[in-house]
């Protein structure tokens, strides 16, 4: 009896062992489409870098295909390719579906919002991954950040701007919710495709623009055209996001999923670590060689009124939707503790050991 019960339950393990072995040499073969071109700086990088880390941490098992803009053709239709399964995963940007989700705006960057140290302890040790997951789990998706931009300069520009008469009538391109700020204080507002930029701002199409900083915005050439480089106030933070198929995550062996989930915050904390990187290269490149080119900062009476239109846009957002609500009083509640400490920190220090050369 005793020898029986002892061989049954030497069966029973080995055919425990032997399952599992079966399902840990299983191969599982991802599919991810993201919003940007082939071999695209940083951010096509950042698919790459967390393909290849998912690949070697499962020894094969989690295989990942990246398809850029020239093969799905379908930039902006990210959201809608993952959710209908076509693809598993994605990269992109929260806030292109503004116009599908409008509440997606919210975990890119808000203008006059947080800087990226305040914003990536939000989503992780504060609300922001839980309010992101209500704003995704309706239409079967996980959104996870994705790398962040670090803070985006407010653009380039043809002429000077010394008052908020200056903005009258002028034609710029800002895509989003910044856009519709800018449209408040009287800019004629366009978005026009990465790819037109340069040749928009040559012909006069537009009189100025933004796209992200030195680290991307060199290589683009918009320096030869227009003078004046200003620092940023719509896009403190900009976080891209990786998008993944709730059916598709729920296929995996635990271990895989953590191995995913690792790999794509390890790739969204090196796009932020390499962007500050190369803009830091870029900017030293740019002031050596075109010194024409000037730094400048928006006035302080650009810069209350377009604080003030933001703030007019986002309690009328908040009126109309409950969860709109939630998240603009979280960032909002999160923001008001957390920079009392970026005061006394960062911003002390480096105002503290400034000099008048500015280093
Ligand atoms: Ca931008």
């Amino acid at each position: 009896m005793l020898i029986r019960a002892m061989l049954f339950s030497l069966t029973a393990v080995l055919a425990v062992t032997f399952s599992a072995t079966a399902a840990a040499r299983e191969t599982y073969q991802f599919t991810l489409a993201e919003t940007w071109g082939p071999n695209t700086p940083i951010l096509g990088e950042t698919t790459r870098r967390m393909a290849a880390m998912v690949e070697r941490m499962s020894a094969g098992r989690l295989q990942i295909r990246i398809d850029s803009a020239n093969k799905h053709k379908a930039p902006f239709g990210i959201f809608n390719m993952v959710k209908a399964g076509r693809y598993d995963m994605g990269h992109t940007a929260s806030y292109y579906y503004k116009g599908l989700i409008p509440n997606a705006m919210y975990f890119t960057t808000v203008p006059f919002g947080m800087i990226a140290p305040e914003q990536y302890a939000w989503f992780y040790f504060g609300d922001g991954m839980e309010l992101m997951k209500k704003v995704y789990r309706p239409h079967g998706l996980l959104s996870f950040p994705g790398g962040n931009t670090g803070n985006q300069m407010g653009g380039w520009f043809r002429e000077e701007i010394n008052s908020l008469e200056d903005l009258q009538g002028l034609k710029m391109r800002t895509p989003g919710f910044a856009g519709e700020v800018m449209a408040e204080v009287g800019v004629a507002v366009t978005n026009i495709p990465p790819g037109d930029l340069y040749t928009a701002l040559e012909r006069g199409t537009i009189d100025a623009l933004e796209w992200v900083g030195p680290a991307l915005d060199f290589q683009m050439g918009f320096h030869q055209i227009a003078k004046h480089y200003y620092s940023g106030w719509q896009e403190p933070a900009a976080e891209v996001q990786f998008l993944v198929n709730e059916k598709s995550w729920s296929r995996l062996p635990e271990d895989l999923k953590e191995i995913l989930r690792v790999a794509m915050r390890t790739a969204a904390y090196d796009m932020y670590a390499q962007s500050m990187h190369l803009s830091g290269e870029a900017w030293a490149k740019m002031k050596d060689n075109y010194p024409d080119v000037s730094h400048q900062t928006f006035p302080p009476a650009v810069i209350d009124a377009l604080r003030a239109a933001t703030e007019k846009l986002l309690a009328e957002a908040a009126a109309s939707d409950e969860l709109a609500s939630d998240i603009i009083n979280s960032q909002r509640s999160y923001l008001q503790q957390i920079r009392q400490w970026t005061n006394i920190s960062d911003k002390a220090y480096l105002n503290s050991i400034s000099t008048a050369t500015g280093d």
